[in-house]
């Protein structure tokens, strides 16, 4: 078989077999098949696409092209989550100890920022002393003794993802719902949990930018999900403006601590909510997800969700002094508001701007080298729909850097608002419901 043979098929539009896809991820991972060859086959399959068939046996072999965790160590039945990536974006900081507190196992593996969008590793990183780097052994007895672990993806998980995943990043060809799909659900699948719940996002901070492409892109991962034996599930999630109102990584995590205490933004606590129902419907804690959420409430009330997530940050060497007194937290050396300089009501938020300003803030990576400053970022101070007077503030930056390297990004900030001269009716955070 020759690689040059598979690039020209799926370039002429053919259906690629299982042998070629087998031949294509085992090549490239080992070293064989060069950057340059599978850069032009992954541009002939975002122009080309590929079926569901291809799509899945893309999946199953990126998931066999390094470890398959076997979490059979864990009594009971393991749920996972996974957001396509957002700004604002610290649902896995709730869910997981959330769920966690009705005696669910949750053994998540997370990701960094990528672009824009923030990552949970950075953001649980933000917490002084905390480790998302733990050996298997540690890592299950973890979610065995607290219930809920979080860390990152180990090396030797999807290997072919890995190789993947960054030369994607260069080559323009990150948007492809079929390589989108085998890229998170072999991940997915190789971490080993029962059940997954999917957060596609769609929106100006989404790699999908409408509702229909975030559709079908959540049902090809359901269908792959279920195919190979795992209760998946989607829901469909408005990322047209940023998820609450921090975007930063001690930022969000202050946000995830006032949530887990019942004091989080409205569109946050409605999706962490329906997405713990969900997962306690999927491990069978609750026939309908819709009878989860009293039992929802009351664990946040009597303060049991928020205690699991202290006993995970223990767990992970974190100082938990800081989860009881946020104030502890480094702060940033400027604190610059952002004022309307127009009247209205909040159409859009545009999260792209938004996540782009605060990783320039410091909050994200611009190249890969790049640390992260973790007290940075931006607080909304206006959610779409609300009323703004000239002078109203909109957001408050913050940021270590000089003024000449943040001045221009207080302009975006200031832009990504959006105003309408009439009332907006606020869409509800989750679209659609994919199972
Ligand atoms: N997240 C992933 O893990 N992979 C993609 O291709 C896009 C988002």
């Amino acid at each position: 078989m020759r690689m040059i043979d598979i690039i020209t098929k799926k370039r002429d539009g053919g259906i690629l077999s299982e042998k070629e896809i087998q031949f294509f991820i085992k090549g490239y991972v080992d070293g064989v098949i060069p950057d340059y060859q599978v850069s032009a086959l992954l541009m002939a399959i975002i122009f080309k696409g590929m079926n569901k068939e291809e799509t899945a046996i893309l999946t199953r072999e990126m998931m066999l092209s390094g470890d398959v965790i076997d979490l059979s160590g864990i009594e009971g039945i393991k749920v996972d989550k996974h957001s396509t990536g957002g700004v604002g974006d610290k649902t896995s900081l709730v869910l997981g100890p959330l769920v966690a507190s009705f005696g669910v196992k949750v053994a998540k593996m997370s990701g960094r920022g990528l672009g824009h969008t923030g990552g949970t590793i950075d953001k649980l990183e933000s917490i002084p002393g905390t480790q998302t780097s733990i050996a298997k052994q540690a890592f299950i007895d973890q979610v065995n003794h607290v219930g809920c672990a979080i860390i990152g993806q180990t090396g030797s998980i999807v290997p072919a993802d890995k190789k993947l995943y960054s030369l994607r990043d260069v080559t323009g060809t990150v948007e492809s719902i079929p390589l989108i799909a085998a890229s998170i659900m072999s991940k997915k699948l190789a971490a080993g949990s029962n059940t997954i719940l999917l957060d596609v996002k769609f929106g100006s901070g989404a790699f999908m930018k409408t509702l229909d492409d975030a559709r079908l892109l959540a049902k090809t991962m359901v269908e792959i999900g279920s195919h190979l034996g795992r209760d998946t599930r989607a829901i469909l999630t408005d990322m047209d403006q940023p998820l609450g109102l921090a975007v930063g990584n001690s930022l969000e995590v202050i946000e995830a601590i006032h949530t887990l205490h019942g004091h989080g933004p409205s569109d946050f606590v409605e999706l962490c909510t329906q997405a713990a129902a969900i997962m306690l419907e999927q491990a069978h804690v609750v026939k309908h997800s819709q009878d989860a959420l009293p039992l929802i409430d009351a664990k946040i009330k009597t303060g049991e969700a928020f205690n699991v997530f202290k006993a995970m940050i223990k767990a992970q060497g974190g100082d938990t002094r800081v989860l009881d007194n946020p104030d502890l937290f480094a702060k940033s050396s400027h604190v610059i508001e952002i004022r309307s300089e127009k009247a209205g009501f909040v159409k859009h938020i545009n999260s792209l701007e938004i996540g782009v300003g605060a990783m320039k803030l410091g909050a994200g990576r611009q190249t890969k080298e790049d640390v992260i400053d973790m007290s940075s970022g931006v607080i909304l101070k206006k959610k779409v729909g609300d009323e703004v007077k000239v002078g109203d503030l909109l957001c408050v930056a913050y940021t270590n850097k000089k003024e000449a390297e943040y001045r221009e990004v207080l302009i975006q900030l200031h832009d990504a608002f959006e105003l309408s001269a009439t009332k907006i009716k606020v869409a509800p955070i989750i679209h659609d419901y994919i199972r």
